[in-house]
């Protein structure tokens, strides 16, 4: 499997990414609901009922179904 977005790297840190959702500040990110997940965004292709997967935003890594950043956009 491709190795996992690191919080701490530059992109990551810049989008605010948190491989737990629930662990997001929400003063930071006021956008940020408990609902959105990298699970059921737009950029996440990972298979359904996987832990991790692929995110067009961070190519050559997989981020986690529970995730979040700020480039979250709901899957239509
Ligand atoms: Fe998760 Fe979507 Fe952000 Fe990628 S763009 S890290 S899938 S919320």
């Amino acid at each position: 499997a491709a190795p996992l977005v690191d919080e701490k790297n530059a992109q990551a840190m810049a989008l605010g990414y948190a491989a737990d959702s629930t662990k997001v500040d929400g003063k930071k990110y006021p956008k940020h609901a408990a609902t959105q997940l990298c699970s059921n965004c737009t950029l996440y292709t990972g298979k359904a009922g996987e832990a991790t997967g692929p995110c067009g935003i961070f190519p050559g890594k997989h981020v986690t179904a529970k995730g979040w950043c700020s480039a979250y956009v709901k899957k239509a």
